[in-house]
């Protein structure tokens, strides 16, 4: 019999599976702590526990763990990118940032991507699967080992759209909250899955949400992002504006500036047009370069700004870390298949 992934069970499936072992609640109090709040990886270093006990938990469940395939350090800022291995052999990435506030992780959500974006290496390989929750979580339990830091937040910008894996994120989130991790401490970024936004501000988590945006005409984002086609800009921002009613969080838009695609005078006016008088903030980011994408960084992000921040738009530029470890989402997978 195949043995059960523990970490991907929250806090009351696991009471439930050792209610059935004939064992007392509070074991599975106990249980829950070592794996999320101590992190042990073996049931032998839950010492207030049985010998028997932890014999029994060992055959029934297995606690997954990550492989580090690779490590790049950052010469430039210390910024850590690690390709995890898992169980089957896929392998995702994170990127461990150092803020003067914190330690944050960039975490994926899938193996590989079906979006379709047209400047990210995410796609380039393909979408394979989904990930467990035990394996979202193993990226922060492992990137805390190995750097020896405990994370202060968490960015789900990694590999993969998290609402295309709605329900295995919400259980990684519920996990998270049940262990003592404040969801205030996370963000979850989207290209615009605009019926799951809707699902999201109903369970009213506290999260940040952000949104993809990259332009605000029709015309130019469907030729960018495929999943304007299917969820326009109207329809994005409707729910946009419901998730901020629903939750009182304000929205974060992400706009990477692509040169000669979206970063002269007119593409501000459009994006000024589409977010001005609405509480929310913008994330101007100089584009990763993707080698086989061709787009290029745009020499204007400063000016860009200005554009917005003039028309009384709040507005910042993302500061660039890790430049020199190939920190865009998707690279380190890629370059490891063609290896
Ligand atoms: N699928 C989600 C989260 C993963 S991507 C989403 O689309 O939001 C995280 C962020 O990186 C997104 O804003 C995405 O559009 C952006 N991104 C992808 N490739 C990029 C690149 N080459 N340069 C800059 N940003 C990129």
């Amino acid at each position: 019999m195949e043995k059960i992934d523990i970490l991907s069970l929250d806090f009351e499936e696991l009471t439930e599976k050792i209610l059935e072992m004939g064992e007392k609640k509070f074991r599975a109090k106990q249980i829950f702590d070592w794996l999320h709040v101590k992190k042990v990886t073996d049931f032998e270093q839950m010492s207030n526990l049985s010998a028997q006990f932890r014999a029994e938990l060992s055959e029934k469940f297995c606690i997954n763990r990550l492989n580090i395939k690779k490590r790049l350090v950052s010469k430039i800022d210390n910024t850590v990118k690690y390709l995890y291995g898992l169980p089957d052999g896929e392998a995702v990435e994170s990127v461990l940032m150092d803020y003067k506030h914190g330690a944050a992780l960039c975490v994926s959500t899938q193996v590989g991507c079906k979006m379709g974006c047209k400047f990210c290496a995410s796609t380039l390989a393909g979408w394979v699967r989904n990930l467990e929750p035990s394996e979202m979580l193993g990226q922060m339990y492992e990137s805390e080992r190995d750097s020896g830091k405990t994370l202060d937040s968490i960015v789900l910008m990694g590999i993969g759209e998290p609402l295309d894996n709605f329900d295995n994120v919400m259980k990684f989130l519920k996990i998270l909250e049940e262990s003592g991790f404040s969801l205030r401490r996370v963000s979850l970024s989207t290209c615009g899955v605009v019926d799951k936004i809707y699902d999201l501000a109903k369970l009213k988590l506290g999260v940040t949400l952000s949104v993809s945006l990259h332009a605000a005409t029709d015309a130019k984002r469907s030729e960018i992002m495929p999943i304007n086609k299917k969820f326009p800009l109207k329809q994005l921002m409707t729910a946009c504006d419901d998730y901020f009613a629903a939750t009182g969080r304000r929205i974060s838009f992400e706009y990477s500036l692509i040169e000669g695609v979206n970063d002269d005078e007119s593409s501000a006016k459009e994006l000024i047009a589409l977010l001005g008088g609405k509480n929310c903030h913008i994330n101007l980011i100089p584009i990763n370069e993707v080698r086989e994408r061709g787009f290029k960084k745009s020499p204007y992000v400063e000016r860009f700004q200005r554009f917005l921040t003039n028309a009384g738009l709040n507005a910042t530029v993302r500061r660039t870390l890790g430049a020199d470890i190939n920190a865009a989402c998707g690279q380190l997978r890629r370059d490891s298949k063609d290896e």
